[in-house]
């Protein structure tokens, strides 16, 4: 299979109601705009809103999210129902993204707006192995597992892609999941590698003492395995935004420090909602999105000679 480039002005990362906002916005301003992610990975779509000013709820967050995307195409957003799995800035000033299917868009502006990530198990034996063999971060602790059998737990693209990249270091590779949710070219890999696939199944624990020593399948199965990666949703925007070096909130390390305008430290880069920090909130996140799809369409403009 080919790989493809589109080009667009603003890709937004996120489809939530920052991300749905700031495509709105841009849109609206006439530069071509792509919205990536999940609706259904939003932390709204599962949430009841009833203190969100002029609605009057309680409204279901996926009814929400549903008109905001369809508001967004009708100002002419395009939506790519894909993870970001990479971005890079090029010489050329571009910023290059790569998406799971493994196609890449290349955009003269990026507005961050992936939300937070919750991604626990909340299982027995999860807090208590932390640090001794359960990890949640396949990029920064495979090479502890050279050799070793691993299991990783999800449905998403941080989980296939955790699974091939354990390959290369890890003896046995185990995935666990529910339904995959990932793109088909990414199923592909997964059924014709070496992995042992385990789907339909969640983890009712993960074994051990001062080790992990195995992981409990809510099927009554018990696998043998040293290591367990719990890698829910999509890859995380601190490992994303680790690779242009965006600043971080220096108490927490895990919000992205923007200025007034949503600008990140990185030219061109924006970001809006629960991916800079507390509170929480719709109200915030639609505003801070708002302000991103107008600035990130200004930085456009101006850089490509369109301002007049
Ligand atoms: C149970 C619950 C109840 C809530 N109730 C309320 C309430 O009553 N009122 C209120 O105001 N707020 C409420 N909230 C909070 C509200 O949902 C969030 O503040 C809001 O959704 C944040 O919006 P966001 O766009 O920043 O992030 P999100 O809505 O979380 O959206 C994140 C988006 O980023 C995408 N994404 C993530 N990683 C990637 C990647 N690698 N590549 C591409 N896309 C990616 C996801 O697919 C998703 O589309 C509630 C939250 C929860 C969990």
């Amino acid at each position: 299979m080919s790989e493809q480039l589109s080009e667009f002005d603003v890709a937004i990362l996120g489809s939530g109601p920052a991300g749905l906002q700031a495509a709105v916005h841009a849109a609206r301003t006439r530069v071509s705009t792509v919205v990536l992610g999940r609706m259904q990975s939003s932390s709204l779509y599962k949430a009841h809103i009833e203190n969100y000013c002029c609605v009057n709820g309680p409204v279901e967050g996926e009814k929400v999210l549903a008109e905001g995307r369809e508001q967004a195409r009708r100002f002419g957003a395009t939506f790519m129902d894909q993870d970001v799995l990479s971005i890079e800035k090029g010489d050329d000033a571009k910023f290059r993204i790569r998406l799971e299917t493994g196609d890449s868009l290349a955009c003269w502006s990026v507005i961050l707006a992936m939300g937070i990530s919750r991604n626990r198990l909340n299982v027995p034996g999860e807090k208590e192995l932390l640090g001794k063999g359960v990890s949640y971060c396949v990029d920064c602790d495979a090479n502890f597992f050279r050799g070793q059998t691993v299991a990783v737990v999800g449905d998403g693209s941080a989980a296939a892609c955790g699974a091939l990249v354990l390959l290369m270091t890890a003896g046995e590779v185990h995935l666990i999941y529910n339904d995959l949710n990932v793109a088909e070219n990414l199923v592909h890999q997964v059924e014709s590698s070496r992995i042992h696939l385990h789907g339909n199944r969640s983890v009712a624990a993960i074994l051990g003492g001062n080790s992990v020593q195995g992981v409990l399948l809510d099927s009554g199965e018990k696998l043998e395995v040293s290591g367990v990666f719990i890698e829910l949703g999509a890859k995380g925007a601190i490992e994303l935004t680790s690779m242009l070096d965006v600043a971080l909130d220096s108490e927490t390390m895990r919000y992205i420090v923007t200025s007034k305008k949503q600008e990140t430290n990185v030219p061109g880069l924006y970001a809006a909602g629960d991916i800079c920090g507390p509170p929480w909130q719709m109200a915030k996140a639609v505003g801070e999105g708002c302000v991103a799809g107008l600035e990130a369409s200004v930085y456009v403009r101006r850089e490509t000679g369109r301002l007049k």
